[in-house]
């Protein structure tokens, strides 16, 4: 059973349980198992919120209505707590990949550079800084005026067990004030094991404080 826990162990370290995680992929795109079959692994596990983030463009190559649905049997069914949301790329236009309408009906947008498609890499950081979008899925670039303008904005940055991220750019997003998402970016079961890796680093960075949580 995982509980979220903070607080000052015997030892006077801060104790960090995580029970969350804003980055879920599923088999609507190049995830391996159903939403289904994640609650119940959840469930099992004593995880308690979720945020199923699908990739997504434009023109999306599966119902996104089929996947709500999916998100709202599995609710009922389930104790985990499951957010719709989506991961879309900034494109060089600095939108995002998406349609208005998909944004709108979901609780959770992560905005992530997927390529650089012509762009600097500072560039499409600040640009995605810029959009719509609640979350910077696992970030690996910082600058002044990337942080200054997350503040400014409002964004969360998301702390990711799948890419590389310097202590340096998590420090200074620390520093700044910046609240983190905590994102596996899961794409099997076998993911949810990174929360013990999430924890350490938390531990070690001292962030403990600035973990985000979902509000409506
Ligand atoms: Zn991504
Ligand atoms: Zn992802």
């Amino acid at each position: 059973m995982r509980l979220q826990l903070y607080g000052t162990g015997k030892n006077g370290l801060q104790m960090v349980k995580l029970a969350w995680n804003y980055h879920c992929h599923t088999n609507y795109t190049d995830g391996s198992n159903t939403v289904e079959q994640i609650a119940k692994y959840c469930d099992d596990r004593g995880i308690e919120e979720i945020a199923i983030t699908e990739h997504v463009r434009k023109n999306l190559s599966y119902n996104f209505d089929n996947l709500l649905l999916d998100i709202e049997r599995t609710n009922k069914l389930y104790k985990v707590q499951i957010l719709s949301g989506i991961e879309a790329k900034i494109l060089p236009a600095g939108s995002l990949d998406c349609s208005e309408e998909i944004k709108k009906k979901v609780d959770i947008i992560i905005g992530s550079v997927h390529g650089l498609n012509g762009m600097a890499e500072r560039e499409a950081y600040e640009m995605l800084a810029e959009s719509d979008c609640t979350i910077i899925g696992h970030p690996q670039f910082f600058s002044n005026k990337f942080i200054n303008s997350l503040v400014t904005t409002g964004k969360v940055v998301e702390l990711s067990s799948r890419y590389e991220q310097s202590d340096e750019m998590l420090l200074a997003f620390k520093d700044a004030g910046l609240l983190f998402s905590i994102g596996l970016d899961s794409h099997t079961l076998g993911d949810f094991n990174d929360f013990g890796k999430m924890e350490d680093l938390i531990k070690r960075l001292g962030l403990q404080e600035q973990l985000w949580r979902y509000a409506p």
